[in-house]
């Protein structure tokens, strides 16, 4: 029994620290306990029991010094894609193996800021390409509801950490569905925010025009002050939002949008949600969905309309299409992005090498793994010159055309849209080995909110799996910049439910 295991939520947490029940330090301390003593080695790439209890420190003085915040002291991780000072940064990979930032991304800086105490660095897919978590260059994560099951990816180190109780929020990143899937195969809550509400600066690039940041824990209510200190403008991303339709990209945004949602939903009492028309996908519902998601997600609707809201069907015509579109454009950002690990100027460097070229290839032969030069040849190959005009440009007209697709469901049909985020639960590790595409294919319900920079989120709706119980996430997407709307809608859920109360081993 762990202390963080004795709280329900965060708000609660908050609470003890606040009433001096407990302090920081306690809490950091038991806490970097549970994480040692965690059987799965691979959930925490870098752990320093130092760094961790001077941080808890400074949260037990803010306390003393009557400025604490929501989160002051709060234990939290880093996905191992955000840049840190202290902890090493390797984004899973044998290339950064031994790098050590000189500077905090954004989103760990806004965090600290905040208050919250880091335990370290979490595992991720190699460069966040991936879907389970098995492409790290440090060893496969486990699912803590099924070790021989994959926990989902990239951010599979955040979703297991999340799940298996060692922190009450991790840090993630997104760009095909890297906070959703994993959140959904580990049955914790997770959110993708709109593009460009939360700053890219210290956050490894994979695919720039796709990559967000966002964060996982337990339930809805938790994620609200999170993504509230990580979101905002930043001059050093170029493509953070300074406002949208007016309203500027501020701290506090999420939280009050969340706040107002609430007083609306009360003031309706028994039908808080009357009104709101739910979009479900028809192309969402093909034959490459499982019965066991199919008929969780079919409950989850029906509980949505027991609480007042209308469901109407729509059509996301071009949902298909999101697989090869992504397939080619996220590549093509990576095989840029990742022209910078040349062997120069930091990262690995083989030992042996020629002249010049033969140093950088063996480099980055040696520093890349499988899945990583698979991105790298095929987003080469679709820029290179002769087949840039028939995959890259191609792929951008049909991103154009999704995007179109969404809005024209948000402005004709409905206020937010609810589907699956898998289309099965979390497969078992290695099951995929022989046929990478395989992955490429399961992130169909993902892919296209991504290419449309719009926000999303996974909540707990279910089990399937058999024997041993693997969760299953609903995913809501709503308009650019709903991000508290969203979070207060999968609030109401988890009021009248209990899937993300429920812990590994007690299902
Ligand atoms: N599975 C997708 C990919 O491998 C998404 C990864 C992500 O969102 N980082 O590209």
């Amino acid at each position: 029994m762990t202390l963080l295991s004795e709280f329900h939520s965060l708000r609660d947490l908050s609470q003890a620290l606040s009433d001096k029940r407990i302090s920081a330090v306690e809490l950091a301390t038991d806490t970097l306990q549970a994480v040692h003593a965690y059987p799965d080695s691979h959930v925490f790439l870098h752990v320093d029991d130092a760094l961790t209890l001077e941080q808890a420190r400074t949260a037990d003085a803010t306390r003393a010094a009557g400025q604490a915040g929501p989160l002051t002291g709060i234990p939290i991780a880093h996905k191992d894609l955000f840049v840190t000072q202290g902890w090493r940064t390797t984004a899973s990979s044998k290339m950064l193996e031994h790098y050590v930032s000189p500077f905090d991304a954004t989103v760990v800086g806004q965090l600290r800021a905040a208050g919250t105490v880091s335990l370290g660095k979490l595992s991720c897919d190699e460069f966040a390409m991936g879907s389970g978590n098995e492409n790290s260059a440090f060893g496969a994560v486990h699912n803590p509801w099924n070790p021989e099951h994959v926990p989902g990816g990239s951010s599979g180190g955040s979703a297991a950490a999340v799940a298996a109780g060692l922190v009450v929020g991790a840090t993630g990143t997104d760009t095909g569905g890297s906070v959703r899937q994993p959140a959904a195969l580990c049955g914790v809550s997770g959110i993708k925010p709109t593009y460009g509400t939360v700053s890219r600066y210290g956050m490894i690039a994979y695919a720039s025009s796709l990559d967000q940041a966002g964060v996982l824990a337990r339930n809805a209510c938790d994620l609200v002050p999170l993504l509230d200190v990580m979101s905002g403008f930043d001059e050093r991303d170029s493509t953070s939002l300074e406002s949208c339709d007016g309203v500027a990209n501020a701290p506090g945004r999420v939280q009050s949008d969340y706040a107002a949602a609430q007083v609306r939903f009360e003031a309706a009492a028994a039908q808080p949600l009357k009104g709101l028309r739910i979009g479900v996908p028809r192309e969402f519902f093909n034959e490459g969905l499982s019965a066991t998601v199919g008929d969780a997600i079919e409950a989850a609707l029906k509980v949505f309309e027991s609480l007042g809201a209308t469901r109407v069907e729509i059509s996301l015509p071009r949902t298909r299409l999101a697989i090869p579109a992504y397939y080619v454009i996220a590549p093509a950002e990576a095989s840029s992005n990742l022209s910078r690990y040349d062997g120069v100027r930091y990262g690995h460097r083989a030992a042996h090498y020629g002249d010049l070229i033969d140093m950088t290839s063996r480099s980055r032969t040696e520093g890349f793994g499988d899945e990583v030069r698979r991105r790298i040849l095929v987003g080469t190959y679709v820029l290179s010159h002769g087949y840039y005009d028939a995959y890259y440009l191609q792929a951008q007209r049909v991103r154009r055309m999704i995007v179109d697709d969404f809005q024209h469901a948000f402005a004709n049909d409905c206020d937010v849209i609810m589907g699956p985020v898998t289309p099965d639960v979390a497969r078992r590790i290695g099951d995929n080995r022989q046929d990478p595409i395989a992955d490429w294919l399961a992130d169909i319900y993902t892919l296209g909110v991504s290419l449309a920079g719009l926000p999303g989120m996974s909540i707990p709706c279910g089990f399937g799996g058999g024997t041993t119980p693997l969760p299953i996430g609903l995913q809501l997407v709503g308009r650019y910049f709903s991000e508290g709307h969203l979070l207060a809608l999968a609030d109401r859920y988890q009021q009248v439910t209990d899937w993300h109360q429920r812990i590994p081993g007690h299902a």
